[in-house]
C-alpha cells in the first residue's frame, strides 16, 4: 500500500483509544515508519546512470524496516516517549503489523515484483512473506481502501473536532 493509506491507517487506528495528541501522532507516524526504508529510492535515481549506482531502493526496501526487529525498536521507543505508554505501544505494534498486512496484500509492482517480507529480520532471513493473490499498488481494492480510511478520517474529525490536531507529516 501507499504511505497515505498506512499514514490514515494510523491515524484511524489512533483513534480507537484515548490517547493524547502525542500518543495518537506516535501511534500515526508508527503506521508508515516502514516505508523509511523506502527513502533509498532518492539515492538509487540520483546515482542510476553512473558507474556505481547505488541501490538502496532495490536492495532495502521491505526490508530494512519491514520485519519485527524494526516493530520491536517501535514498541521500546514508544514505551519512552509515550504518556498512556502501554496502550500507546500495543497501538503501534498493531498499526506496524496492519503496515506489514498491507503491504503484503497490495504492493505489486509494475512489474510484477512482489517485494518478499522478511518477517523475522534482522533475528532470521529465513522466513520471506508473499502472498500469491498480491494485487499492484494502484489496484482497485487499494484505492477503496485508501477512501474508506477517509470517510473514517473525516467521521472522526466531525465526532470528536480533531481537525486541528492533524499531524503533518
Ligand atoms: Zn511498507
Amino acid at each position: 500500500m501507499n504511505p497515505i493509506s498506512h499514514l490514515l491507517t494510523g491515524w484511524v487506528a489512533a483513534n480507537t483509544a484515548d490517547l493524547t495528541t502525542r500518543d495518537r501522532v506516535v501511534v500515526t507516524l508508527a503506521g508508515v515508519a516502514p516505508d523509511i526504508d523506502g527513502l533509498g529510492i532518492v539515492a538509487e535515481i540520483l546515482t542510476e546512470n553512473t558507474t556505481s549506482p547505488l541501490l538502496w531502493y532495490s536492495q532495502y526496501h521491505h526490508v530494512l524496516c519491514h520485519n519485527l526487529g524494526f516493530g520491536l525498536l517501535l514498541v521500546v521507543t514508544t514505551v519512552f516517549i509515550s504518556v498512556r505508554r502501554w496502550m500507546t505501544a500495543f497501538l503501534v505494534m498493531v498499526v506496524f503489523h496492519l503496515h506489514l498486512l498491507g503491504d503484503l496484500v497490495g504492493s505489486r509492482g509494475p512489474d510484477n515484483y512482489q517485494w518478499p517480507i522478511s518477517y523475522l529480520y534482522p533475528f532470521s532471513d529465513r522466513l520471506k512473506l508473499i502472498w500469491a493473490g498480491q494485487w499492484e499498488l494502484n489496484a482497485w481494492p487499494n484505492i477503496l481502501i485508501t477512501a474508506l480510511l477517509l470517510a473514517a478520517t473525516v467521521y472522526i474529525f466531525r465526532k470528536n473536532g480533531r481537525s486541528s490536531q492533524i499531524p503533518l507529516a
